[in-house]
């Protein structure tokens, strides 16, 4: 029993003891019954053949300097100003966009935008842009809220509404690219709503789109998952060579199994294989999230435990204090312990980094999304 567990079976009170969201242990290889992505699919949507239906009576020139204007400078049809003007409006007209913006958020130091969508359907996404001094990087959805009920994220107490579709994913990016601007979008981490490996297909359709059209490398292309074992073995056998971000949160199963309910399906051991196999065939980057929450995953004990693993896998760790959820008991580590925590990890030879919250006051933390919001962009 770690003291985490040991704390708790004190009788003290289990900061875990909130109310439990949906969780959908399923989610990972069982069809779920969810709505379907949204009815009206949008320009991001549409494959080069597709467009060039669409431009039959063009000449031949125009598919090329259309498809451009979408992936290169992300710009929407009514920004194509090389284009006749009825072309721009039959284009903005016949595949408009497939998310509606809701609301922005701006943080005090203009550094981190979140933006609020809402699909054709009312589902809420979000998407968060940050700005760094060597870099920007947007936070991008895969899903319309998420099924893997992890205890500690408003997005996952609010369940899955729907997987999004590619062109949904990749409005979002092309979105954080115009907003960028001057600055080149270089990074994009795919850790905002829903757990990208149980929407397979419309992820990876997605990053293809944004290696070889938007010209973002694959090596700049982070995959977060909460643990889907089945998903790291599927990335390990596709050409592109992503990084993976594992969002690990605890190092034992049994505390494991109650923070991020898809430990239960596979277990530490598994995903630790799942992670080993990747390395070995990808090379890339390997990074272990961990969400510091008081009191429960922060003790020596666990720092302990998350340098055994991080150290056989030669994985980077990026510690992150919780951001409050609402209605949620548990909080973040207060900044003493995130430094006792980061320095105890260092003295074991792991990599770490503590990573700055980006955007708490406009609850822009990735994965952690407002439920708040995003049911209010189902309201609107
Ligand atoms: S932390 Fe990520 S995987 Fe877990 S419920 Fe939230 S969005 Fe889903």
């Amino acid at each position: 029993m770690t003291a985490s567990a040991a704390r708790m079976a004190d009788g003290a009170r289990d900061p875990l003891s909130a109310p439990a969201g949906r969780v959908d242990t399923r989610a990972a290889d069982k069809p779920l019954r969810l709505r379907p992505p949204g009815s009206g699919r949008g320009l991001y949507d549409l494959s080069l053949e597709e467009l060039s239906h669409l431009l039959a009576d063009q000449p031949p020139y125009r598919l090329r300097q259309v498809w451009e204007s979408l992936y290169r400078q992300a710009a929407l049809p009514e920004q194509m100003t090389a284009l006749p003007k009825d072309l721009r409006q039959r284009l903005s007209e016949t595949v408009p966009a497939a998310l509606r913006l809701v609301s922005e958020s701006v943080s005090g130091d203009a550094q981190t935008v979140k933006w609020l969508w809402a699909g054709n359907d009312g589902v809420g996404v979000e998407t968060v842009l940050m700005l760094y001094r060597d870099r920007a990087t947007a936070c991008v959805s895969s899903q319309a809220g998420c099924a893997m009920g992890c205890k500690f994220c408003a997005t996952g107490q609010a369940g899955l509404a729907r997987h999004l579709s590619p062109g949904e994913i990749l409005e979002q990016v092309a979105e954080a690219r115009r907003r960028a601007l001057p600055r080149r979008l270089t990074n994009i981490v795919f850790m905002g709503m829903g757990e990208p490996l149980a929407n397979y297909e419309r992820l990876w359709a997605s990053i293809e789109r944004i290696h070889n059209d938007m010209a973002i490398s694959a090596r700049h292309i982070t995959v977060s998952t909460v643990g889907i074992v089945p998903g790291i073995r599927r990335l390990s056998h596709e050409a592109l060579p992503v990084n993976l971000a594992v969002s690990l949160h605890a190092a034992n199963d049994a505390l494991r199994d109650r923070l991020v309910p898809i430990n239960r399906r596979y277990p530490i051991s598994d995903l630790v294989e799942a992670c080993r196999q990747y390395r070995a065939v990808k090379n890339r980057r390997l990074s272990f999230e961990w969400a510091l929450i008081d009191s429960v995953n922060d003790s020596p004990s666990d720092a302990r435990e998350l340098a055994e693993i991080a150290s056989g896998l030669g994985a980077h760790v990026n510690v992150i204090p919780l951001n409050p959820t609402d209605g949620f008991a548990t909080r973040g580590t207060p900044p003493a312990g995130v430094r006792r925590f980061r320095d105890e990890l260092l003295a074991l030879g792991v990599n770490v980094t503590v990573r700055r919250n980006r955007g708490t006051e406009i609850d822009a933390a990735c994965g952690q999304l407002s439920a708040r919001d995003t049911k209010a962009a189902a309201e609107a």
